[in-house]
């Protein structure tokens, strides 16, 4: 890849930064679409958020992907943020968008929800009037419990804290209609009996490099027709994924939203469609 005053830059704002698998995905993607664009990781501490945004701006880059830490705390440094983004509380992506030569306009967009939601129509996965049960309530619990509402789900949100679960559900009632969601402690999730239902792991359990654990007991049998879908993607079988497929339920890991997401913004910042599987191949060598 070579670098010249035209090159179109993009990136990545968090910390750390130095382990994320975004810089392949997406310049993969710009060498194989011949784009003249280079995805930069920018290691960014937290009290460096709100000069970092207005840096980016003037230094003309033309967008990034906002990640841990940063996803909730960006907001108020935007001009615009989507309706999605503002339901969800977060952006993880921001277009810097320029109407005039010395005018710059951030703005905010979220396509973890929309990564995820397109994932579930990938992969055939039906939405509309199934039990959905998403275990955990932190930030990617949010853009999960959107989508799932948004897809015509009935959502049952468990979090170990049952008050984080309805403070998800409180944040989102002025964006979506929760009527069909419900607040549990997930230590009561043998009291559900949910009927074939779409269970999401939205919390860290069986992550690398506790590779072991799951937020599914080992004594409670996984519902018939369940289909799980866990976020976690190293390793991508996890925990959750072998307890349900040896019991004959399909499971798949965060691999597809991983990619979904990143395509999206891509295309934010592009107008041009990635091929995902040059993405997913980019990211191949990189996952445990
Ligand atoms: P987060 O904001 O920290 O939320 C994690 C949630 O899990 C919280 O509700 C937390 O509850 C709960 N939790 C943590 N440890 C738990 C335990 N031992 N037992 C029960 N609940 C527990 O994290 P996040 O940003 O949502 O990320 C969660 C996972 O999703 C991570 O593994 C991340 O890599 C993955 N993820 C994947 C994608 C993708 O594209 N595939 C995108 C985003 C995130 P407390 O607040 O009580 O700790």
């Amino acid at each position: 890849m070579s670098v010249s005053g035209r090159t179109t830059v993009v990136g990545l704002i968090g910390y750390p930064v130095a382990h994320s698998l975004s810089p392949a995905m997406h310049n993969a993607a710009a060498a194989d679409l011949g784009l003249d664009l280079v995805y930069v990781p920018f290691a960014t501490p937290p009290g460096g958020l709100a000069s970092a945004v207005r840096g980016l701006a003037a230094l003309g880059v033309r967008g990034v992907n906002i990640t841990i830490p940063h996803k909730q705390a960006a907001l108020p440094y935007l001009d615009r943020v989507e309706p999605a983004a503002l339901a969800c509380g977060a952006v993880n992506t921001i277009v810097f968008e320029r109407p005039a030569p010395t005018a710059v306009q951030a703005a905010g967009y979220n396509t973890d929800w929309s990564g995820f939601a397109a994932d579930l129509v990938a992969l055939g996965v039906p939405v509309q009037d199934r039990d959905c049960l998403v275990l955990g309530a932190g930030g990617s619990a949010r853009a999960v419990v959107y989508a799932l509402l948004r897809s015509g789900g009935r959502v049952h949100v468990l979090a170990r804290r049952p008050q984080q679960a309805e403070q998800l559900l409180a944040d989102l009632q002025p964006r979506i209609d929760i009527g069909r969601a419900r607040p549990h402690d997930l230590r009561r999730l043998g009291d559900l009996r949910p009927s074939a239902p779409l269970i999401v792991n939205t919390t860290p359990l069986g992550m690398s490099p506790d590779v072991a654990r799951s937020p599914w007991p080992d004594a409670l049998p996984l519902p018939a027709g369940a289909f799980v879908y866990d976020l976690i993607y190293n390793p991508t079988t996890t925990r959750l994924m072998a307890q349900a497929q040896a019991q004959g339920r399909p499971a798949v890991n965060g691999m597809g939203m991983l990619l979904r997401q990143g395509a999206l913004a891509f295309e934010l910042w592009t107008g041009a469609r990635p091929n995902l599987d040059v993405m997913r191949r980019a990211l191949g060598p990189s996952i445990a």
